[in-house]
């Protein structure tokens, strides 16, 4: 074992693992693009975007020369009563690129803050308007971060179980599918007429961490258009969504329906940089305005409106604005659509599905499914031996790479998923 593996073993606790069998560690030195640099000489193609964040790539020069300007001009200073160019400029370019209704944006640091901002709008909303309401309708399979607020309108089960009996009640309707939609509408229908629900919260067309589970525009917009009728406030979690990942630059632009509240991180810095924002309404900002200063939003972080992260997200939306991104984004696309075709009709197959630079495979199972599957720990493996570094989620093996990943570097993932999927017993 190397030197720095050993100090590791001694010094460092790692997310999401279990650190008694947890196999060592990869270590990476350095990235360029989409591929990743080992310690021992070899390299990865990084079919996951480092945890859905890298958008444009490792080592990105637009970004770097950004940060580095920045820093020589200011890093960082307090947001409360003091503002600065990058943020300001950041914020008018979002409200810009989001469009109508979005007017004004919150800084936080990630996107379990984003969420935990969204949701303290959303209930500080009701408040503040005399007519407080404490419940919230959230999705089955739904993930929206690891803090408390943010677990609590989560999937519950086996990863937020020591922590349940905190968190404050929340309906869930289930995942729809072409069986169920009418009868979920039916559920939000009744319990929006109660007249108690603050705000509905959604993934909007992908659930992330359930599986890459997606469903259709329709049922998204009728929910909404029913959550509105009923002066529900919608929140759309777009921080694994947005930033071109489903092809268009929010997952929301697939349809007309817009909400309340939107959350986005993750790629919003080009993934280099942690950034959260929760972007509302003069609807709800407008609830704030009063002359007690009780009414105001009384939430912030030591680094809320950090410059290095905001000038970061500046230049990653100035490569969104270059052809090349939206080529890219396309080419990904379009690949991953001759990909299904070409395997869509294999027996260990239980459902292979695209959205935009998403491609996810659920493999059948005979054991059960979900995240613990032994499924997760042999393709993650075997991808590693491939090359390749894919983090499944359980029997589901997804890809959601760089944009300007090469097409040989796609084709190799594509190669390995076959091979994996091939020779996968049903
Ligand atoms: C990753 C994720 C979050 C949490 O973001 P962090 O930056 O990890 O705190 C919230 N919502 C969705 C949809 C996500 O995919």
């Amino acid at each position: 074992m190397s030197d720095l593996l050993r100090k590791d073993k001694q010094y460092v606790w790692h997310p999401f693992t279990q650190m008694k069998t947890a196999d060592a560690p990869l270590v990476i030195i350095s990235a360029k693009g989409a591929r990743l640099f080992a310690a021992d000489g070899k390299s990865y193609i990084d079919a996951n975007s480092s945890w859905w964040v890298n958008v444009h790539g490792h080592g990105n020069p637009v970004i770097g020369e950004a940060i580095a300007k920045q820093f020589q001009q200011l890093d960082h200073v307090i947001f409360a009563g003091v503002t600065h160019p990058s943020a300001v400029e950041l914020a008018e370019q979002v409200v810009h690129l989001l469009g109508d209704p979005f007017q004004k944006v919150f800084f936080s640091d990630d996107g379990s803050t984003a969420v935990e901002v969204a949701l303290k709008m959303a209930f500080q909303y009701w408040h503040n308007s005399g007519q407080p309401k404490q419940r919230i309708l959230a999705m089955e399979g739904a993930y929206h971060g690891d803090t408390f607020g943010a677990m609590a309108i989560g999937q519950r089960g086996y990863f937020n179980e020591p922590f349940e009996h905190f968190f404050f009640d929340v309906d869930f309707l289930a995942f729809p599918n072409e069986q169920n939609s009418l009868d979920e509408l039916q559920k939000a229908d009744t319990l929006f007429a109660s007249g108690e629900f603050a705000a509905l919260i959604l993934e909007p067309l992908v659930q992330g961490s359930s599986g890459m589970r997606m469903y259709s525009v329709d049922f998204l917009e009728q929910l909404v258009q029913m959550a509105k009728r009923h002066n529900v406030l919608v929140i759309f979690d777009e921080v694994m969504t947005a930033w071109g990942r489903t092809g268009q630059l929010f997952a929301m632009n697939h349809g007309s329906v817009r909400p309340d509240i939107i959350c986005l991180s993750k790629g919003l810095t080009g993934g280099v940089l942690p950034l959260g924002l929760t972007v509302s309404t003069d609807k709800i900002y407008n609830a704030f305005l009063a002359d007690e200063k009780t009414k105001a939003l009384l939430h912030g972080h030591s680094f809320t409106g950090n410059a290095l992260s905001c000038a970061a997200a500046l230049a990653s939306i100035q490569l969104f604005r270059q052809n090349e991104t939206k080529a890219n984004i396309e080419r990904i696309s379009t690949s991953h659509q001759s990909f299904i075709s070409k395997l869509q009709r294999h027996s260990s197959i239980a459902s292979i599905r695209a959205l935009g630079t998403i491609l996810a495979v659920d493999l059948k199972v005979k054991d059960e499914a979900g995240y613990f599957s032994s499924i997760r720990d042999e393709a993650y493996s075997f991808m590693l031996s491939q090359g390749i570094l894919m983090r499944p989620l359980g029997n589901c093996l997804f890809i959601n790479p760089p944009y300007c990943i090469e097409q040989a570097e796609l084709e190799c993932i594509y190669e390995a998923l076959e091979k994996f999927i091939v020779q996968h017993p049903v």
